[in-house]
Order: structure tokens, then C-alpha cells, then sequence
């Protein structure tokens, strides 16, 4: 009996295997299918100034509007794309596009800081760096308009040249922002190596920080940490106003999060730009 237990077990967990990897196969060949047919787009989460209350910038995210399941969420597609290096063209192609965007907004007298996300994947070819420059000179944004996010692990990495290839980045004028904040590796050497210019605290500090006093505390050195350093600090994920007002009591610079809006279409971003438009016409 236990011997069947055991078997039936093996077999059910072969059948879940088997399905994962048809699963899998399934995403890999539509998300090539995405990229051609034009599935994919970028939406935009502003980032307030805690001080104004201005929006300052934006963050670009992925999404996939997919023709069965509807939208489809980064952390559904992403790791896939890094495993099977699709990345590279998805990842050059989200950078053209936050460009082209942030141009069009330039253009109409809105100057606004783009910050698009990276995989580490990215820095595999060494090829990055030229491609960021590329882009920047084909659609005439203005390099310090555009800032990366990276997350604490790659500013570590030691393989495929990445620290020489985020040197050269930074000579193209581009802004490099730390994500994700206190959540990787807990080695702060790279604070002093880099000169980022933005540090991104983690929302699992942020979402709950009205009822934790010892996040409070982790909050607050962080911010003091990074503005001794010349950092400015973005927090992520303020979802309630007593959070918003802690972080502000505590010099924060900018955040988002629910509170002020989801990430949302470049249409409706311009609207959140420009309400006293839509007041006029409405
Ligand atoms: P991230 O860069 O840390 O982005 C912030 C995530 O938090 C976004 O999830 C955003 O929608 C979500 N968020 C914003 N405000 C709140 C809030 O108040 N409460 C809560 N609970 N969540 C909030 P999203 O869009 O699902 O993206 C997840 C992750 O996927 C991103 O985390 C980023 O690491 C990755 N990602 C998104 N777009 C791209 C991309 O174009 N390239 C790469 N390589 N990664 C991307
Ligand atoms: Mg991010
Ligand atoms: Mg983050
Ligand atoms: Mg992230």
C-alpha cells in the first residue's frame, strides 16, 4: 500500500512536471509570437515629489496583453524571457520605447525622468552600453531623462564586465537607480564604487510601515544612508496616507504607489500630467 502511496504520488507529481513544462513551452512560443505581433506594451507609474506633491517621473513596466489570458503580468514573463535570452530584444525594445514616449512628453513641455528596469541577463553580451547610446542618439532623448534600474546583486556581479559596462553607461549620461532596496546582498560596498543616483527602497519596508516600528527604523536609516551618500530616495509601494506622511517626516525625496496610482497607459498618464486640460473639456 504504501509502496502505491509512494507511486501514485511519483505519477501525479510526473503529470504536474509534464504539464509545467508544456506550460512552459506554451509561454516561451507566444511570447516570441508577443514580440512580432505587437502584444506588448509599457504603462507608467508616476513618482511623486514627497515635498510638492509633483510628479516627478515615471516608472516604464511590461505588461502583455495576451490574446487568450488578457493581461499578463512581468513576473509571469520575464523570468522565461531571461532563460531563454529573449530578454536581449525584449529588453532593448522596452528601452526604445520608454525613449520614443519620453521624447513625445518632452516634446510637449513635460520633462520627465523614464526609469526602465534591467535583467542581469542584459549585461551578458556587453553589447548594452552601446545600445542605450544608440537609442538615445536615434530618438534625440535627452540622456538624463532616462535612468536604469538595477538591482543590488548586479552592481555586485562579477562576471561578463558588468562593472566597466555600467561605467559606461554613466558616461552616456544616463541615471542608474538602485531597486529593490535592502532586499539583496547585504555587502554596502557598491554604495561607495557607484554613483547611482537614486535608491529604490523595497516595498516590503514601505507597505506596512505605519504599524512596524522596527521598519520605521530600517526606513529611516536608509534614508539617511543614502542621502549622506548623495542618493535620492524613492520609496515604493505607499499603498496609505499615514505612510505617506512617515515618509515625508522622515526627508524621504519622491515615492509611489497606489495611493496615487497604479501603473497606468501612456494616455493616461498624460491626463494625470495635465488635468487642468481635461477639466476644460469636460
Ligand atoms: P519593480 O521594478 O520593483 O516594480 C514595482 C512593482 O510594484 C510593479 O509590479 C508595480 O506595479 C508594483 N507596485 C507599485 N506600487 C505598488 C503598491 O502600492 N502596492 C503594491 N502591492 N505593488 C505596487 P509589476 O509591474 O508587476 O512588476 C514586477 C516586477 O517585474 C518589477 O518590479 C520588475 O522587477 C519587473 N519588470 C517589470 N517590467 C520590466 C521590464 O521591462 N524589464 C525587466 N527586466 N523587468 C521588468
Ligand atoms: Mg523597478
Ligand atoms: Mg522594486
Ligand atoms: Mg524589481
Amino acid at each position: 500500500k504504501a509502496k502505491d502511496a509512494g507511486r501514485n504520488t511519483y505519477l501525479l507529481y510526473k503529470q504536474e512536471w509534464q504539464q509545467h513544462q508544456t506550460d512552459t513551452l506554451k509561454l516561451i512560443t507566444d511570447l516570441r509570437q508577443a514580440v512580432r505581433e505587437q502584444q506588448l506594451e509599457l504603462h507608467y507609474q508616476p513618482k511623486y515629489e514627497l515635498s510638492s506633491g509633483r510628479l516627478n517621473g515615471v516608472e516604464a513596466l511590461l505588461r502583455w496583453r495576451h490574446p487568450e489570458l488578457g493581461w499578463v503580468g512581468p513576473q509571469h514573463f520575464i523570468p522565461v524571457a531571461e532563460e531563454t535570452g529573449l530578454i536581449d530584444s525584449l529588453g532593448l525594445w522596452v528601452i526604445r520605447q520608454a525613449c520614443l514616449q519620453a521624447v513625445q512628453w518632452h516634446q510637449a513641455g513635460q520633462s520627465l525622468v523614464v526609469a526602465v528596469n534591467l535583467s542581469a541577463r542584459q549585461f551578458r553580451s556587453g553589447q548594452l552600453p552601446e545600445q542605450v547610446a544608440a537609442v538615445l542618439a536615434e530618438t534625440g532623448l535627452p540622456a538624463e531623462l532616462l535612468e536604469l534600474e538595477l538591482t543590488e546583486s548586479m552592481l555586485m556581479d562579477e562576471q561578463y564586465q558588468v562593472q566597466q559596462q555600467l561605467t559606461q553607461l554613466m558616461a552616456t549620461g544616463v541615471k542608474l537607480a538602485i531597486d529593490d532596496f535592502g532586499t539583496g546582498y547585504s555587502n554596502l560596498h557598491y554604495l561607495s564604487k557607484f554613483q547611482a543616483a537614486t535608491l529604490k527602497i523595497d516595498q516590503s519596508f514601505i507597505l506596512q510601515l505605519n504599524s512596524s516600528i522596527r521598519d520605521q527604523a530600517l526606513v529611516s536609516g536608509m534614508i539617511q544612508l543614502a542621502h549622506s551618500l548623495g542618493l535620492v530616495v524613492v520609496a515604493e509601494g505607499v499603498e496609505l496616507p499615514e505612510v505617506a506622511s512617515l515618509l515625508s517626516q522622515m526627508q524621504c525625496d519622491s515615492a509611489q504607489g497606489y495611493l496615487w496610482s497604479k501603473p497606468v497607459t501612456a494616455e493616461q498618464l498624460w491626463q494625470l500630467l495635465t488635468p487642468e486640460l481635461i477639466e476644460k473639456h469636460s
